[in-house]
């Protein structure tokens, strides 16, 4: 997964995208980057590995001139994380620079790749959105916007992507919407960033949502819509709501706070816990629903897990052991909080089970006598190919296990997910238009012919 943020029209371009990326890191902790584009059309970037705070160095910042730029967080599996697929993309074609940023995966990035390099393009990293930057450079239209249209004629999967075509910047979404993508204006200057929480940190005012399929343009003439994709079904990704976006955003035009309470109120109604003596949240992404499951159900709602903010995510360590430790190193709990009560510990996800097992036994150690596990999402089952890093089937646990096997594995005394449906009433705009594939199986593309290489090459 990734965050992108760009800006048109303003005197300090860089020190805005930067900021607006430091709102998206929880989207992408691999490496970041941004790329500017002068007055003369001319790209400056810098990218590095690891958090905006450190890779961007403001030394390296000041020399982006430009009052155009778009930067990226980029988050992806481990053995793709190196600098060579750091984003923006930029490169070199017809009448300028060009710079992309994409947040999604593309399902058919090897066979259009393939395609490239039969007829003779070189690849400088093993991403699919660099498949797009070889499309624009290939087509023969005029304008920027329809450069960028015939690009995306073919590329199947998920993408919301800015674009830099000389100082034309380009926001677009896939047809289906997968990813979202907002846009703002501050003072003249138009933005754009994955979520609302990066508008709100320069002060820019959300205005709307790039629309499934839209090819958005600002240029020197303002902005407006520049093209339109063939249209498809909807499917934006419910996961945004349940997980990945941040909880003060609104991402396709809902709030992803009122989401998750809106999850967490459904889960207690459909798995109350008579007899329980307080709800808590494995912090910080169920935080929200947890307050709607103490809301519903009445029962208070406690601080019993204590998370260390100066450790990352624990789910993409590349080893079991390692993951296990982390466990130890990113939670404590609380004590006077747990011992000798019955709990209900709520979290958004159960993925592969490895965070959930190592927090059930660390609750019990702190002396709770129950601990009833609450889940606000159905049972993950599928691998996502359209841009989250969900691990392969046979790593998810609830691919390959009964409800009741899971609760055994984890150590809990009862387990309750969200079903599916209960699910997709819960978020703005549902049940229809979103992508559960990673829930229920049912993928609105082909899945990629190598999903493997997919996961290794991704641009997110
Ligand atoms: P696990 O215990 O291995 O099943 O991991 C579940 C935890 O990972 C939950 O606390 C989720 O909030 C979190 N999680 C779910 N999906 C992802 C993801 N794609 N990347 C990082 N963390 C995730």
């Amino acid at each position: 997964m990734c965050g992108i943020f760009g800006v048109r029209g303003h005197p300090a371009a860089a020190e805005l995208v930067q900021l607006g990326l430091y709102s998206l890191q929880h989207r992408g902790q691999e490496s970041s980057g941004i790329v500017t584009v002068d007055d003369t059309s001319r790209a400056h970037a810098v990218r590095a590995m690891g958090l905006v705070s450190e890779g961007l160095d403001v030394g390296e910042l000041r020399g982006l001139a430009g009052s155009t730029g778009i930067g990226h967080t980029r988050y992806s599996t481990a053995g793709s994380s190196v600098l060579a697929n750091a984003q923006p993309v930029v490169a070199s074609v017809r009448g300028g620079a060009v710079a992309l940023a994409h947040n999604g995966n593309l399902t058919n990035a090897a066979e259009l790749r393939q395609e490239l390099e039969d007829s003779g393009a070189i690849f400088s990293s093993t991403m699919d959105s660099e498949v797009i930057v070889h499309r624009i450079a290939r087509s023969r239209a005029e304008r920027p916007e329809e450069r960028l249209a015939e690009a995306l004629q073919g590329v199947e999967g998920a993408y919301s992507l800015l674009v830099l075509l000389g100082d034309t910047l380009l926001a677009a979404r896939d047809p289906r919407g997968w990813r979202p993508l907002v846009m703002g204006t501050l003072g003249d200057s138009v933005v754009f960033g994955s979520e609302s929480c990066a508008l709100d940190i320069v002060g820019a005012q959300a205005v709307r949502e790039v629309e499934p399929g839209e090819i958005v343009v600002v240029d020197r003439e303002g902005v407006r819509t520049g093209a339109r994709l063939t249209a498809k079904e909807q499917h934006r990704c419910v996961f945004e709501y349940v997980y990945f976006a941040r909880p003060d955003s609104r991402v396709f035009g809902g709030s992803v706070d009122r989401a998750r309470r809106e999850l967490g109120r459904r889960l207690a109604r459909e798995h109350p816990t008579p007899g329980a003596d307080l709800v808590f949240s494995v912090p910080d992404s169920s935080n929200s629903a947890a307050l709607g499951y103490a809301e519903e159900s009445g029962l208070p709602y406690e601080l019993a897990l204590i998370r260390n903010h100066y450790v990352g995510r624990t789910f993409i360590q590349p080893t079991q052991g390692a993951r296990d430790a982390k466990v130890r190193v990113k939670y404590n709990a609380v004590r006077e909080v747990l011992q000798g009560k019955r709990v209900v510990m709520v979290d958004d996800s159960i993925v592969r089970g490895t965070t959930t097992r190592g927090l059930v036994a660390m609750v019990r150690a702190a002396g709770a006598k129950e601990v009833h596990m609450r889940v606000s999402s159905a049972p993950v089952t599928g691998p996502c190919y359209y841009g989250i890093d969900t691990p392969t089937r046979e790593e998810l646990i609830a691919a390959n296990y009964t409800t009741p096997e899971i609760a055994a594995h984890l150590g809990v005394d009862t387990l309750g997910y969200l079903s599916l449906d209960g699910m997709l009433e819960s978020v703005p705009d549902g049940p229809h238009g979103f992508c559960h594939a990673c829930f229920s199986g049912d993928y609105p593309t082909a899945p990629p012919t190598d999903p493997e290489k997919l996961r290794a090459g991704c641009g997110c």
